[in-house]
């Protein structure tokens, strides 16, 4: 378990907690599994798969896809069948989107939190759909639930969580009525083996089903305040279109913004270039201290040169101008896998347990 072993990133505040991947074996979940070694705060202790991978070792039952070797802590855990155990703090969820429906349910109700990627159960009013720099406060739903029971944090789909990151130092500075987005979505975003060669190479395929629905719903909860029915949806409309392109990781956004009052593309770039992150102080491992940055290159943000910003957990902004029919318009970048996925799952893990949302289930 060396590789497991806390970073040398100073103390941890926190005795690690024990954690399982749900979907161990998927494009999110190995992302998963690299982006948790030797991770400071959660140390993984089960691994778990469909009944294809179940019984295997987790070496022989993942197409390993990360470009770096797979840690040798993982290779020999077995792949389990995905059911509850006493052995987890809490559980990460990687699953295709059909079994988390029925699975992140029975882990909840079992009393172990789960940490979703899976769009399942994101619009649930019990749900916090959390981007801790965006909407920390929604976690705040959780202490109506039940004590005792286990309860599920979603974080958005991948576009959205570019869309909302690149839109939050703007909303802070103006309210926003209405949004065209248009995507150009990384074929990792349909996770493994996904799109066909055949169709993707030297193409662009103009639909990605139900993804228009996420991008036009998901932003008015994550904007939105909290209700005692669950949360109020924010008042803005959004319409969107999306489109899967023959790149490896990394969704394009190009955006056109309508605010309530004029808002200039110099103060744009200004509040962008001044947005720190509202996490600063809480000591997470995975928080980048500039959630959204200025691209500097005149032709960026480009998916091969600048998905990675920040370890990829910082989403990238450029090309702001006026738009002729709305206000403003910009290009954003986020890398799906990570910030979009296995990433922001870990800084939610974090800042819940940071916040005592998340801790050790046995006395
Ligand atoms: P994927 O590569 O298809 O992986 C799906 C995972 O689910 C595999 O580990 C699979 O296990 C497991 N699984 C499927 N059916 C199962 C069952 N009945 N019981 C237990 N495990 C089961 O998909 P992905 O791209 O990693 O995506 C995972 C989730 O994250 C999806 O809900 C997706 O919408 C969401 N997401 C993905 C991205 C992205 O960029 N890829 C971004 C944001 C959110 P086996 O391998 O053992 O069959």
């Amino acid at each position: 378990m060396a590789e497991n072993a806390p970073r040398p990133r100073g103390a941890s505040p926190f005795p690690p907690l024990r954690v399982g991947i749900l979907g161990a074996t998927g494009a999110v979940g190995q992302k998963m599994v690299k982006l948790l070694s030797g991770h400071p705060w959660f140390r993984v202790v089960r691994l778990m798969g469909s009944a294809r991978s179940a019984g295997l070792r987790y070496g022989d039952a993942v197409r390993w896809l990360e470009p770096t070797p797979l840690p040798s802590w993982a290779r020999d855990l077995p792949v389990e069948e995905a059911a509850p155990s006493e052995e987890c703090d809490f559980v990460f969820s990687a699953l295709e989107s059909g079994a988390a429906r029925e699975l992140e349910g029975v882990f909840s109700w079992a009393g172990i939190p789960v940490i979703s990627n899976a769009g399942a159960h994101r619009l649930l009013p019990s749900v916090p759909l959390l981007v801790p720099e965006v909407n920390p406060d929604h976690a705040d739903r959780l202490g109506d639930l039940p004590e005792g029971r286990g309860f599920i944090v979603a974080n958005p789909n991948c576009s959205t969580t570019g869309l909302v990151l690149a839109l939050k130092p703007l909303l802070d500075e103006c309210p926003v009525e209405r949004i065209m987005v248009t995507t150009l979505q990384a074929v990792s975003g349909a996770g493994y083996p996904g799109v066909p060669s055949m169709d993707i190479l030297g193409n662009t395929i103009p639909t990605i089903p139900g993804e228009e629905e996420k991008l036009e719903e998901e932003p008015l909860k994550v904007f939105g305040e909290m209700a005692e029915e669950g949360f109020r949806p924010a008042r803005m409309t959004i319409s969107a279109q999306t489109n899967r392109v023959p790149v490896l990781d990394g969704h394009l956004l190009s955006v056109s913004l309508e605010f309530s009052r004029p808002m200039t593309p110099a103060r744009a770039n200004s509040v962008i270039e001044g947005f720190r992150s509202p996490l600063e102080g809480l000591g997470l491992p995975s928080a980048p201290s500039r959630p959204v940055i200025l691209c500097p290159d005149p032709d960026g943000p480009q998916p091969r040169l600048h998905s990675n910003a920040c370890g990829g957990m910082s989403v990238s902004v450029g090309r702001l101008r006026p738009c002729p029919v709305l206000d403003l318009r910009f290009v954003a970048l986020v890398h799906n896998t990570v910030r979009g996925a296995a990433g922001g799952a870990i800084l939610n893990a974090e800042f819940l347990r940071a916040r005592g949302w998340l801790r050790e289930r046995r006395a």
